[in-house]
């Protein structure tokens, strides 16, 4: 008798020979998935537990925050655009200074654009008339 017995992997449910009693997989592969399952488990569970029933801020429907650290107050990404926008519309109201400055930054931008392309087409011409 050599004690070796037939064994069910938990893992993968496939038969394994062992003569070790406290072998519960088949192979260390085994092992470490059921391990990080388990762990995926626990985080479902704790999610499940912070879950806050919340009201919109904007449209003032219920729904329900599964964020960690309960960060959002908005039921839906359309509500979260819009109080985006609601908040840069304060923000314009309340800095009207930022306000210009970031307006002229955008256009040096949008002129600067047009200034490359402008260049990239004078080079493109050129080399054409090379060949
Ligand atoms: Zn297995
Ligand atoms: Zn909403």
């Amino acid at each position: 008798m050599d004690g070796r017995k037939i064994k069910v992997c938990p893992g993968c449910d496939g038969e394994f020979e062992t003569d070790d009693n406290r072998v519960k997989y088949c192979s260390d592969g085994c092992r470490r998935s059921a391990a990080l399952n388990k762990v995926k488990e626990c985080q479902k569970v704790k999610n499940k537990e912070t879950n806050v029933t919340k009201k919109c801020c904007i449209c003032n429907a219920v729904f329900i925050d599964t964020t960690i650290n309960h960060c959002k107050n908005t039921c839906s990404e359309e509500c979260a655009k819009e109080k985006k926008h609601i908040n840069y519309l304060k923000w314009k109201n309340e800095n009207p200074e930022s306000y210009k400055e970031s307006q002229k930054k955008s256009i040096t931008r949008k002129e600067k654009i047009g200034y490359w392309k402008k260049y990239r087409i004078k080079k493109r011409l050129k080399t054409i008339k090379k060949n």
